[in-house]
C-alpha cells in the first residue's frame, strides 16, 4: 500500500506528488513544509495542524447534497444544520466551524452547561441552537435567558421531568419561552462501535406512553405551540444506512400522529448526527457502506413518502452530524524518534579473528544471500541462531559473539523480506508480523488518539515523505508514555508498513489523519503529556498562512492545573539548586537558568526529533 489507502479514506483532500503528500487545494503546500516551517521556531515534539477550508468543504457538501435531494423529490420543508459541540469544542476549531458555516445559518448543539454558554457566546444571530441531554431547572432556565437574548433555540425534553420544568420556569417569569423539542425514544437501533444511543432500553428519549402525555402537558400549559421539533440521534458512526431508514421510518410516523394530535406548530425532525467517517486505509475493512449523497436522499425521500401517504406537510429537515463535519480538519504530526532494529545495524558488527564456525556461518549466508536461496538461507539462519543463543547460554560463546549473531541475522532476515516482498508466502507474512519494526512516535496515544486506546478506532496513518519508494517494513507504533498500552501493533489483516530511515541523517515524520473529532477533549493527560502544540493552517491561490498557535502546556502549567502550586515547585527546585555547593558561580547561574528553561516548556521529547 504505497499510497496508504489514500484514495479509500482522504476523500481527495491530500495527494502524493514528488514523493511528499500535499493539501489538494489551491496552492497545494506539502505537509512537511508545513511542519518544517513550524519546527524551525524551536518547536518539538508533535504538532496538531487544523484546516478550516476542509471544514468548510463538508459544510458545504451537508447542504448541498440535502439541497440536492430536496429539489430531486421536490421536498417541501427547508434544511437545517448544527455542529454538536462536544466533538470538538477547541477555540479554533469552533473559530473554523462557524466562520465557515456562516454562509449557511450553520447552528450549534449544546449537550451540557458550559457547551450551551458556548453556544450562547458563539452562535451567529439567524443560526440555530438545539439542546440535548439532561437538564436542570438552571440549564433550563439558562435556555429561556438564550430565548430572551434573541437566539433561535430550542430545548429537547429527553424525559418527562425536563417537560415539567420548562412550564415551572415558563409559570414563574415572564422570560421568552424557547422552542421545546421531544426525543422520541425509537425501536431501532443504530449499528456500530457507538450505537447505544437508540432501541427501546436507549439511555434517551420518550416512550410512545410519554410522548402523548407530554402533549396532554403541553396543551394544559398553553405551551402546545412551543413544541416545533421531534429528534432522534441513533448513535455515532453509523455503518450501515439500513438503521437509519427504519429509524426515519419510526421518527417520521410519530411526527405525522403529532400533527394530527394538534400539535400544529410543530415543523421539524431533527435526525441527529451518526454519519460516517472513513478511517480505514484497506479496502477490505471499510468502515462504512453509503454515501452522503445516498444518506441525504434516504432522508429526503423516506419522509417525503411518509409525509405524503399522511397527507401531512412536509417537516423542515435538521441534522446535528458532527464527525462527518470535523473528523477530517486535523491532523497529528509526529516526528519518529526510533527505530529499533536499527541498534543492528551491520556497521556495529565486530569480527574476532578466530569466531564460533556457526557465526562464520552466518556471514556465508549473509554474503551470498540472493533471489534463488533466500528461503533456504533465511531458514539456515534461524536455526542457527536458535543454536547460537543456546551455546550462549551454556557459556560457549561470548557477548560479542552474540551481539554479531543478533545484526546476521537481523541482516538475513531483512534482506529476504525484501527479495520476496513482491511474492510473500505465509511463512515470510508471519515472520514480517513477527519481526516488525518499532518506530518510536514523539506522541502519546492517549493524549491524542483516545479512541484507539479505549474501543481500537483505527486512525489513517503515513509518512509525509519518502512516499515515492516502496516501504517495506512492517510497522508497530510506540509512543512515549512508559505504558505498554501506548503503542498501537503491527495487525497482519490490516498491515502498515513504513520506511527504513536512518534517523541519524533524516528526519521522519508520521501524519495521523481523521483526528479533528471527539480526540482533542476525551484526550487524557496520562503521564502529564498535553494537548500538543496547535496551529490552522490557512491555503489561498498562492502560498499559505500559519495562524493560531497555541503552545502545549509547560510542566509547570501542567502540574498547576492538577492542583499543585507551581511558584512553590520552581522555588523548591531552584533553592535546593542554590544551597548546593557549586564551584563556579557561573556554572549556578547556567544551571538555575536552564532548569527553569526547562520547567517552561512542554513535557514532550526534544533532543532527538
Ligand atoms: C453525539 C451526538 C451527535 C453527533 O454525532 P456524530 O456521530 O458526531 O455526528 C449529534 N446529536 C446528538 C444528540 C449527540 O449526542
Amino acid at each position: 500500500m504505497k499510497n496508504f489507502g489514500l484514495d479509500i479514506w482522504s476523500n481527495k483532500n491530500f495527494i502524493i506528488e514528488n514523493g511528499e503528500l500535499k493539501l489538494n487545494y489551491k496552492s497545494m503546500p506539502s505537509l512537511l513544509q508545513i511542519t518544517e516551517e513550524i519546527r524551525s521556531n524551536d518547536v518539538k515534539g508533535p504538532i496538531l495542524l487544523r484546516f478550516p477550508h476542509l471544514v468548510k468543504k463538508q459544510i458545504r457538501s451537508l447542504y448541498s447534497y440535502f439541497d440536492k435531494a430536496m429539489k430531486e423529490n421536490s421536498y417541501r420543508g427547508s434544511f437545517s444544520a448544527v455542529f454538536p459541540l462536544k466533538v470538538n469544542q477547541f477555540p479554533y476549531a469552533i473559530e473554523a466551524v462557524t466562520t465557515q458555516g456562516r454562509d449557511f445559518n450553520y447552528g450549534l448543539e449544546a449537550g451540557s452547561k458550559a457547551e450551551l454558554i458556548l453556544a450562547m457566546s458563539k452562535t451567529p444571530k439567524n443560526s440555530n441552537i438545539t439542546v440535548n441531554g439532561f437538564k436542570d431547572k438552571e440549564m433550563i432556565t439558562l435556555g429561556f435567558i438564550a430565548a430572551q437574548s434573541g437566539h433561535k433555540i430550542t430545548l429537547t425534553i429527553e424525559g418527562l421531568g425536563e417537560l415539567e420544568t420548562i412550564i415551572e420556569v415558563a409559570n414563574e417569569s415572564s422570560l421568552k419561552v424557547p422552542h421545546i423539542g421531544i426525543r422520541v425514544r425509537l425501536h431501532s437501533t443504530g449499528s456500530g462501535t457507538w450505537a447505544k444511543s437508540g432501541g427501546m432500553d436507549a439511555k434517551f428519549g420518550l416512550t410512545s406512553t410519554e410522548i402523548i402525555e407530554a402533549i396532554a402537558l403541553l396543551k394544559e400549559a398553553n405551551l402546545i405551540n412551543n413544541l416545533h421539533m421531534i429528534h432522534f440521534h441513533i448513535g455515532s458512526q453509523m455503518s450501515d444506512i439500513a438503521p437509519i431508514k427504519r429509524a426515519l421510518r419510526e421518527a417520521g410516523n410519530i411526527y405525522a400522529e403529532l400533527k394530527k394530535m394538534g400539535a400544529s406548530a410543530l415543523n421539524s425532525i431533527n435526525i441527529g448526527g451518526g454519519l460516517a467517517v472513513e478511517y480505514n486505509q484497506h479496502s477490505h475493512a471499510k468502515s462504512h457502506n453509503y454515501s452522503i449523497e445516498e444518506f441525504s436522499s434516504s432522508v429526503v425521500f423516506l419522509l417525503g413518502e411518509i409525509m405524503d401517504a399522511k397527507n401531512v406537510q412536509h417537516p423542515n429537515i435538521f441534522t446535528e452530524s458532527g464527525r462527518f463535519i470535523v473528523a477530517s480538519h486535523a491532523v497529528l504530526i509526529t516526528p519518529v524518534l526510533e527505530l529499533f532494529t536499527q541498534d543492528y545495524h551491520e556497521k556495529l558488527l565486530n569480527f574476532k579473528e578466530q569466531n564460533p564456525p556457526l557465526i562464520e556461518e552466518l556471514r556465508e549466508l549473509n554474503r551470498l544471500l540472493n533471489n534463488k536461496n533466500c528461503i533456504e538461507y533465511l531458514h539456515d539462519a534461524l536455526d542457527h541462531i536458535e543454536s547460537l543463543l543456546t551455546l550462549f547460554d551454556l557459556g560457549y560463546i561470548d557477548l560479542q559473539d552474540r551481539s554479531n549473531a543478533e545484526i546476521l541475522v537481523h541482516s538475513i532476515i531483512k534482506k529476504a523480506l525484501y527479495l520476496t516482498s513482491s511474492h510473500p508466502t505465509d511463512e515470510l507474512e508471519q515472520l514480517q508480523a513477527s519481526l516488525q519494526e518499532r518506530y518510536l512516535i514523539n506522541a502519546s496515544i492517549f493524549q491524542s488518539l483516545p479512541d484507539y486506546w479505549g474501543l481500537n478506532q483505527h486512525f489513517p496513518v503515513m509518512p509525509l515523505h519518502h512516499l515515492e519508494s516502496q516501504p517495506r517494513r512492517a510497522a508497530s507504533l510506540w509512543d512515549i508514555t512508559c505504558d505498554s498500552d501506548g503503542e498501537i501493533g503491527f495487525n497482519p489483516d490490516k498491515p502498515l508498513y513504513l520506511h527504513d530511515i536512518n534517523l541519524d541523517e533524516e528526519e521522519y515524520f508520521l501524519g495521523f489523519f481523521n483526528v479533528g473529532a471527539y480526540q482533542e477533549t476525551l484526550g487524557m493527560e496520562h503521564n502529564l503529556f498535553t494537548h500538543p502544540n496547535e496551529y490552522t493552517i490557512d491555503i489561498d491561490d498562492s502560498s499559505y498562512k500559519i495562524k493560531n498557535a497555541i503552545e502545549s502546556k509547560s510542566v509547570l502549567d501542567i502540574l498547576n492545573s492538577i492542583g499543585y502550586n507551581r511558584d512553590e515547585i520552581l522555588n523548591k527546585l531552584k533553592n535546593d539548586l542554590i544551597k548546593s555547593d557549586f564551584i563556579e558561580e557561573t556554572e549556578k547561574n547556567d544551571t538555575l537558568a536552564k532548569l527553569e528553561t526547562f520547567l517552561e516548556q512542554n513535557g514532550y521529547l526534544r533532543t532527538t526529533n
